[in-house]
């Protein structure tokens, strides 16, 4: 992150802090949940962009896709999961196979260590099944809550708030909370909207924030909630430039969680 990134940052912050300082409880709700229903016009498709057809196999992706973009962890799946198809699968594979299938998706080491240590578990303490259960997913090696969250809200259709880099960063530049602790920032963004809403409002800021609320330098200019944003002005402001951002964005090619 550069000088100008953390400046930037630091201005949105401030920025949103002000305004949620001189907003009522009740107008950040209002505000909230009319953004969530921008957002839902916006990005109709939102949704989850790993390709899977089983909770163990979003469990899995879900795993490769840390550090890594979705187009990517989408590359290597289909082989992954012809080659084990179950958790015992997983907790009995060859460790350097298991390697050089997900190694393009970075961190494979350890990636490779929670895939074993997952199939072990699910096997040995699940009969094989992936929990519904937050605090049985959370269990299991290398599963934090967001991937807790990712398998509970899109494998079983249980609401979930996934607090991934671009829900933090954006429910901090929209002055929805201003904490840095991913568990705070779920807890704020339960608090605001309905529960039905924690899994569509997760994937819905997850598409702004990699096509238009970009890390570095966000298209403000032609950011489609802008009015109702607190930190707008913090990007690029000229719409045709911001608008040229937004096009670039490749489908797919984004970073992952
Ligand atoms: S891109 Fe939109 S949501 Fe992001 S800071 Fe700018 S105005 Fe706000």
């Amino acid at each position: 992150m550069t000088s100008d990134t953390r400046t930037g940052e630091r201005t949105a912050l401030r920025t949103a802090t002000k305004a949620a300082r001189v907003e009522t409880p009740i107008a950040l709700t209002r505000r909230a949940r009319r953004i969530n229903r921008e957002l839902a016009e916006l990005y109709p498709d939102a949704r989850c962009e790993l390709v899977y057809r089983t909770p163990l196999e979003l469990l899995v992706a879900t795993v490769l896709s840390a550090k890594c973009t979705d187009q990517r962890v989408n590359l290597v799946t289909p082989e992954l999961f012809a080659t084990y198809p179950d958790a015992r699968a997983y907790a009995e594979a060859d460790r350097a196979e298991l390697e050089n299938i997900i190694r393009s998706t970075g961190f494979f080491r350890a990636k490779a260590d929670a895939l074993l240590g997952i199939g072990a578990a699910l096997f040995e303490r699940f009969d094989s099944e992936v929990p519904r259960r937050l605090e049985h997913l959370l269990t299991l090696p290398g599963v934090g809550r967001k991937t807790a969250n990712v398998v509970l809200g899109n494998a079983f259709g249980i609401p979930g708030i996934t607090v991934d880099t671009h829900v933090g960063r954006l429910a901090r530049r929209l002055g929805w909370t201003q904490e840095d602790d991913p568990v705070r920032v779920e807890s704020a963004l339960a608090a605001l909207l309905e529960r039905k809403e924690w899994t569509p409002v997760s994937h819905r800021l997850i598409f702004h924030g990699r096509r238009a609320c970009f890390a570095r330098r966000p298209a403000c200019g032609a950011c489609q909630i802008r009015q109702s944003c607190p930190s707008n002005g913090i990007g690029e402001q000229d719409p045709e430039i911001a608008q040229g951002m937004i096009d670039r964005v490749v489908p797919g090619d984004v970073s992952g969680r």
